[in-house]
């Protein structure tokens, strides 16, 4: 799964029920029901907005077997052909089967309501889709089923529907017969997969086949959207090529659908022959950017990555679920940089996943990589920057001191011994190390179920260097922490590779003229050279190093280990930087500063901006025009001349190129405030993302009420559900509205329960919002979320409450 936080809304502002639990038996690995076999027969009323099924289970049970199913109404069940009792609690469904072994034929109904999550219905154009996204444990919503990873099967589905609609699933259809008004659909049997992968989908399909080798590469879409997909379908081609040569395994299904889902809660699901998106995650227009065409492309490799690790091989347990979404992560990435060498991306890599996980792995309120998790609320909840963007920078860094090579030997070792079958992180550990001769599980083990990440102090001793490690925590406390650091420095221009095992090490090296520790940050950890700054100016220095220095740095202001001055005189040395990767995070710091403290940044935020907007002006390569229209829209914000100027040329919006859509909008809103010509453009544009561009717009006004009015706008039918609170999020950022965001959310959030639910989603919404909104209200906002309890994302507020802590005393620093 492709969550949106992890890259797209990541802002870079720094932005129950124990079902499962209820019954020992379910425990992962313990294994007293074995399920073979799913047969399933729907009847789906897509006017009606509702369902029959009946499915034939084949299983063996040591004992009453239990199920799991949520929201059906279950009619009749027979065990081998003879009615039985059957009982519900919560979402199980107990059935007094005793010890047996046979069939298990359930009938039952359901509704499609206007959800995000099990089965549901994804408006559009007065009409929907019907389709399903059932991690983690939502396909218990279309059949009763042993919704578990572990419990892997064979599924043979077939669906009754009318006939002007198409039907996709997991396999391709086997046959079509009319049956009445309506037509049965069936599609051939896959191979054993676990349930959460399964797909289904229904309407007006339109479809773009290409054909690679054994494999038919589909892009299916709404009508009249489907060309945009072949930006994605070239892009899918090319990684499967990739991916099942660096595996070694073939893509095991006949073919694989790309589906653009109208209304999708997540960026992407890989869906096992079935993927879907999000359209904004999928489709690429004339008018799409740069920086759109590289998180498209990163999807899609990202949920092709899952086809083979996690679908063929799956983690036995959802407390292994980083294992699924860092590799996936990691891989999605390794496929980008063969494929696009001009993106340079493992630079996004770092600004985006590395630094989205530091951010939120300084917190006390962070979890281990692994962890262990019962109910449905809890696991939807892992899915965020420590799960996808830390298990990927430790993949990284373990990749580093392995070596590419072993690193890949041993990936085939692990998917080839555990295919169509479940395995756990010790086990890929176990392969990486056969295969590297390297100490990969000491080292694993600590970083995966030890929660936060190391500070490395530096000092250099005549011919010694002297490394201190404790952990780091951005509100200043000092914790001790031992990690094993596979270290990669860079002494007076020669490399060296050091494991780092105890709190305090003292290397005999010659007289240092030159320093890099952590080079190329392959290492997830901060360092803080004390009293020797110096030797680390002196070192050939790349824009990943750079790129370094400058978010320690910042950090380390966070943290009160820097003072504000010291930060200032550091980022006064990039003003004329022309590497993008160090701008980039730099104009990204000074866009969170603008919102904690704007006086006291706007000035030097001005100038550094208007400099880079000079230097950049002359380029044309695509990542030089991602920067600029960061740059460009940062210094709109502190500039009002040059906001007055760029947003004159909202006057020719559809003539703006693509690359400065967003900057000229946001500058218009600034000068003009507005509101009915950006919602005009708004009802007139007819792509996902440039009705965000035009959102993100009509957040950035200086008169809050109106801010106000686009917050109330995206509750209206005229916006996504999907979007609403992304745009939330950018609301959250403009100083200027943040009295009034506060007051929405306090109203609205109801509502906001009720159109993400079952999905976790609103945790990570929470986590970036929080520290923005109630900075200079600290008490307040911790007594109304003591009041508003909000179970499936008690981990994003607890974890926002702590950063507001952070900012909101930078802030009183800074005032
Ligand atoms: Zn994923």
């Amino acid at each position: 799964m492709y969550s949106v936080e992890s890259n797209f809304l990541r802002l870079r502002l720094m932005l129950g029920k124990d079902y499962l639990g209820a019954m020992p038996s379910w425990s992962p690995g313990k294994e007293q029901v074995q399920v073979t076999s799913y047969n399933l027969i729907m009847d789906v009323d897509f006017q009606q907005l509702k369902f029959t099924g009946t499915v034939s289970i084949r299983l063996q049970s040591e004992q009453d077997a239990v199920l799991n199913s949520a929201g059906l109404e279950i009619q009749s069940i027979l065990l081998n052909d003879r009615p039985i009792h059957f009982r519900q609690n919560g979402e199980e469904l107990i059935v007094q089967t005793g010890p047996f072994e046979g069939l298990l034929e359930v009938k039952y109904a359901g509704i499609i309501p206007d959800s995000l999550a099990g089965i549901y219905r994804a408006p559009y154009d007065h009409t929907q889709i019907v389709t399903t996204h059932f991690e983690a444990a939502q396909a218990r919503r279309m059949l009763p089923c042993i919704d578990h990873p572990d419990a892997k099967a064979e599924f043979k589905i077939a669906v009754k529907i009318d006939r002007e609609l198409t039907a996709i699933s997991n396999m391709p259809i086997e046959s079509v017969i009319p049956d009445g008004e309506k037509k049965l659909v069936t599609f051939r049997k896959t191979p054993r997969m676990s349930t959460y992968l399964l797909y289904l989908g229904i309407g007006m399909f339109q479809e773009q086949i290409e054909k690679l080798e054994k494999t038919d590469v589909i892009v299916a879409t709404t009508p009249g959207k489907v060309k945009l997909g072949t930006f994605s379908q070239d892009e899918a081609k090319k990684a499967i090529t990739f991916f099942e040569s660096y595996y070694a395994i073939p893509y095991e299904l006949p073919k694989i659908h790309l589906i653009a889902v109208p209304e999708f809660a997540m960026g992407a699901m890989e869906n096992w022959g079935a993927i879907t998106f999000r359209e904004s995650a999928l489709l690429i227009d004339a008018n799409s950017t740069t920086k759109t065409r590289k998180r498209v492309a990163e999807i899609v490799d990202h949920e092709l990555a899952h086809q083979w690790f996690g679908n063929l091989v799956t983690m036995k347990w959802w407390d292994d679920i980083w294992l699924n979404e860092s590799f996936a992560t990691f891989m999605a990435f390794k496929v980008l940089n063969s494929l696009h060498k001009d993106w340079r991306i493992w630079e996004d890599f770092v600004r985006n996943e590395t630094a989205g996980a530091l951010g939120r792995d300084c917190l006390k309120k962070t979890h281990p990589i692994q962890v262990s998790v019962k109910s449905p609320d809890e696991i939807e909840q892992i899915f965020d920057e420590i799960s996808y963007g830390k298990g990927a920078s430790i993949l990284r860094m373990i990749e580093a001191y392995v070596g590419e090579d072993a690193f890949q030997t041993g990936v085939r070792e692990f998917l080839s011994n555990h295919t169509y079958s479940n395995a756990t992180g010790n086990e890929f550990w176990n392969s990486l190390e056969n295969c590297s001769h390297k100490a990969v599980k000491k080292i694993m083990s600590t970083w995966v179920q030890q929660p936060g990440y190391p500070m490395l102090t530096v000092k250099v001793d005549d011919g010694k260097l002297v490394l201190h490690q404790e952990r780091f925590l951005t509100s200043g406390a000092t914790e001790k922490g031992v990690w094993p650091i596979p270290l990669v420095l860079e002494i007076n221009g020669h490399p060296r590779n050091v494991l780092m095992e105890t709190s305090e090490q003292t290397l005999e090296t010659d007289l240092i003229n030159s320093l890099k520790v952590n080079v190329d940050r392959t290492g997830f950890y901060l360092t803080q050279y004390v009293g020797c700054e110096d030797v680390l100016w002196n070192s050939s220095l790349s824009a990943l190093d750079k790129w370094g220095i400058v978010y320690d740095a910042f950090a380390f202001l966070l943290s009160g280990k820097m003072s504000f001055p010291d930060y200032m005189k550091l980022l006064k040395r990039f003003t004329t930087e022309v590497e993008y990767l160090p701008i980039h995070e730099i104009s990204d710091h000074l866009s969170l500063l603008y919102t904690i403290a704007r006086p006291r940044i706007s000035e030097f935020s001005a100038a550094f901006h208007r400099s880079q907007l000079g230097i950049l002006r002359g380029k044309s390569d695509e990542n030089g025009m991602v920067l600029r229209e960061a740059v460009a829209s940062r210094l709109a914000l502190v500039d009002d001349q040059y906001s007055r100027e760029l947003g004159s040329k909202f006057g020719e919006y559809s003539q703006v190129t693509p690359e400065m859509k967003q900057a000229v909008a946001l500058a218009y809103a600034r000068s003009t405030e507005n509101y009915d010509n950006l919602l005009a453009a708004y009802r007139k544009s007819n792509s996902d993302e440039d009705r965000i561009r035009l959102l993100t717009a009509m957040t950035s006004f200086t008169n809050p009420s109106l801010v106000n009015r686009t917050l109330d706008f995206t509750l209206t039918k005229e916006v996504k559900r999907q979007d609403t609170r992304i745009i939330l999020a950018t609301a959250a950022g403009n100083p200027d509205a943040r009295d009034i965001t506060w007051k929405w959310l306090q109203q609205n959030i109801g509502k906001l329960q009720a159109l993400y639910k079952g999905t976790g989603i609103l945790s990570g919404t929470f986590l970036s919002t929080i520290p923005l909104l109630g900075i200079g209200k600290v008490e307040e906002t911790r007594a109304f979320f003591k009041q508003h309890e909000i179970h499936d994302s008690e981990v994003g507020i607890s974890a926002g409450l702590e950063k507001l802590f952070v900012y909101d005393r930078l802030a009183k620093t800074l005032s």
